[in-house]
């Protein structure tokens, strides 16, 4: 099973793939935990993605595109991959189909999860403090959520032609949230 968390930043992506690994078995792959290491390791490769992850922007899709495709041999002898912020742009969810498609793969579905603009802003406010992450501060956030709109938002038609989109409600507690991701992938198994 292959699934991806799809949602605009801070709609909780993190947080419910990491449950969904502990309960099934999959593995998280998350591009922004993979940068971050990069930079926390001071590689050549965190230097270069370090300034333009700080102030909120896409790294390049040749960047991400190359992690992902290193960490997927995990994916397959866990029995499948949570996908966490990946793929972010038109030219990521092809790169993604056709790398599932050459290991006989594919992704079985996208859980949308569904947060407006509003509980977004307040869930950022109240984690900019105590987050640690330079990317959490209200100017990179304003321009994290540009981005979401503006490249990573478009693939919503892109899954929803493939029928393979559903929605969660992102609103309520983490396990309300939860309950809805498991209600979706139980649907979709049936
Ligand atoms: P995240 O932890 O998913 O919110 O990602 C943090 C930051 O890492 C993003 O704001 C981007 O700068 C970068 N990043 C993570 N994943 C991707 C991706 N798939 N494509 C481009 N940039 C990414």
């Amino acid at each position: 099973m292959n699934l991806i968390l799809f949602g605009p930043p801070a709609a909780g992506k993190g947080t419910q793939a990491k449950r969904l690994v502990e309960n099934r078995k999959m593995v998280q792959l998350s591009t922004g935990d993979m940068l971050r290491a990069a930079i926390a390791s001071g590689s050549e490769l965190g230097k270069k993605v370090e300034g333009v992850m700080q102030r909120g922007e896409l790294v390049t899709d040749e960047i991400v595109i190359a992690l992902i495709e290193e960490r997927l041999p995990e994916a397959d002898a866990a029995g499948g991959a949570i996908f966490d912020g990946f793929p972010r742009t038109l030219a990521q969810a092809k790169a993604l189909d056709l790398m599932l498609e050459q290991r006989g793969s594919r992704i079985d579905l996208v859980v949308r999860l569904k947060v407006d603009d509003e509980q977004l802003l307040k869930r950022v406010a109240g984690r900019f403090a105590e987050s640690g992450r330079p990317d959490d501060n209200p100017e990179s956030f304003k321009v994290r959520l540009s981005a979401y709109n503006d490249q990573t938002a478009p693939l919503l038609p892109y899954y929803e032609n493939q029928k393979k989109l559903v929605e969660v409600d992102g609103m309520g507690s983490i396990e309300d949230v939860s309950t809805g991701i498991d209600g979706a992938l139980e649907a979709s198994s049936r």
